[in-house]
């Protein structure tokens, strides 16, 4: 399957995106990341160097295993090999930030284990070699995913529903300076009609079934990825689900069984 680039498509937004807020008053809008100089050294990850955990040694040895895992994408691998995972967890946990597992991120929510990343991000750009255009996260949690992202797509546009977590994904892309990540403050349920139509939308956050509008944002030849449960399953359980939006209409594919924080409705 091939999918167009659509970085000239006629929608492409301005810079910075914001969400529109006019129908959540509640809401302030954010400017996304505005790629700074950080100012002196005070940050807080320097604290772990000399620890070995800036070494990519240790990162080269995650993706290794994850090549163990079978999962294959030479792009992902690399790309999950460059970013430092440590970065984006607590002082507390940076010792396991290169195990193969969910680690909390405050505000009872969890970056999720490198294995799942990996895989989501290789059935997004599955079909597609070279880089995808514009993608839409919901769920920025901690930022790590969207950085990721970042190295395997023209734009990412990452959309988190908690002030608490918003602020904290932008503290942590801050040293990267990646200039296409666009992170938005507010609810992705209805997706964010201004950067689409999509090459491809992930989901960090499992709902009960897809929103119509992520479907509708979706570029045609684009690709969704997102953990769903009821109705699919037995209640509780969660599955991957691909969709892909063909010329000839939406193609659905239930894959395995994954374990995500609940996708809300609102902001808080
Ligand atoms: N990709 C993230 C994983 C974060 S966990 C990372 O790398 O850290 C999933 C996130 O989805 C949580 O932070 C949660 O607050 C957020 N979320 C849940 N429902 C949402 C919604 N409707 N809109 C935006 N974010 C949502």
């Amino acid at each position: 399957m091939t999918r167009p680039n659509p970085s000239s498509a006629r929608l492409r937004p301005g810079f910075p995106a914001r969400l529109d807020t006019r129908n959540t008053p509640a809401t302030q809008a954010r400017p996304a990341i505005t790629p700074k100089p950080l100012p002196g050294a005070g940050h807080k990850n320097t604290l772990i160097h000399g620890v070995g955990l800036d070494s990519s040694a240790v990162r080269q040895n995650m993706v290794v295993k994850l090549a163990q895992q079978g999962l294959t994408d030479a792009a992902v691998l690399q790309a999950m090999g460059s970013i430092e995972r440590h970065r984006f967890v607590d002082t507390a946990l940076v010792n396991q930030a290169y195990e193969d597992t969910s680690l909390p991120i405050g505000l009872g929510q969890t970056i999720s284990k490198p294995g799942v990343v990996c895989r989501m991000l290789e059935l997004l750009r599955q079909g597609s070699p070279g880089r995808l255009g514009r993608v839409l996260e919901i769920g920025t949690g901690c930022g790590y995913q969207a950085a990721v992202l970042s190295l395997l797509c023209h734009e990412v546009y990452s959309i988190e529903r908690l002030r608490g977590l918003h602020d904290k994904a932008r503290d942590n892309l801050r040293h990267l300076r990646l200039a296409n990540v666009h992170l938005l403050f507010g609810d992705g349920m209805p997706g964010y009609a201004k950067g689409a139509p999509y090459a491809g939308i992930i989901a960090a956050a499992g709902g009960e079934a897809v929103p119509q509008a992520w479907i509708d944002q979706l570029a045609v030849g684009g690709r969704l990825v997102a953990p769903v449960s009821a109705g699919l399953t037995s209640a509780g359980k969660q599955v991957l689900l691909v969709i892909d939006k063909t010329p000839q209409g939406i193609r659905q594919s239930v894959l395995e069984g994954v374990y995500f924080v609940p996708l809300k409705s609102g902001i808080a």
